[in-house]
């Protein structure tokens, strides 16, 4: 009944050490079975459940409805999962590891402190985590510096036009 062989996959990118410390965990309102790492890896990481959470603040780019999922069972060492839209089962690539991604991207910290808050107007964001909603639409969530406000600020950067 539970697949072993989707828990397997998503733990390809895994380091070896620990495979022998992953238990299968019943996740009773998603009713269904994903592998937990163990602590130390992903805690820099924006939490999947806020993650989630945070989703909803913007629209699937096809029915445009804010209700989404996190499929953990697509959760890689690198902090790269997929966001689905739980009523169109939309899916898009969600990146929670900023770290990585502002040591390779450096112009993203100069726009950073650009982005001005909505509920503030103080100019300055942290970055907490992207997405990729469409090929034209990529999608930061950040936290306000001055009043930890958190807000999505669309991005066109990586659009390629
Ligand atoms: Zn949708
Ligand atoms: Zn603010």
């Amino acid at each position: 009944m539970h697949s072993l062989a989707s828990i397997g996959r998503a733990c390809r990118r895994s380091r070896e050490s620990w495979e022998s410390e992953e238990k299968p965990v019943e996740d009773y309102i998603n009713r269904r079975v994903y592998s937990v790492p163990p602590p130390g890896d992903t805690m820099t990481h924006t939490s999947l459940e806020e993650v989630e959470k945070r989703l909803a603040s913007v629209h699937c780019a096809i029915c445009k409805t804010n209700n989404f999922g996190v499929d953990r069972r697509t959760l890689q060492s690198d902090g790269e999962c997929r966001g689905v839209c739980l009523k169109c089962r939309y899916n898009f690539p969600v990146y929670t590891d900023m770290d990585f991604y502002l040591r390779t991207q450096p112009d993203i910290p100069y726009r950073l402190k650009e982005i001005s808050c909505p509920s503030c107007l103080h100019r300055g964001v942290s970055l907490d985590f992207r997405i990729t909603m469409s090929v034209r639409e990529s999608v930061y969530f950040v936290t306000c510096t001055a009043c930890k406000s958190q807000f999505p600020e669309r991005s066109s950067l990586e659009a390629f036009e």
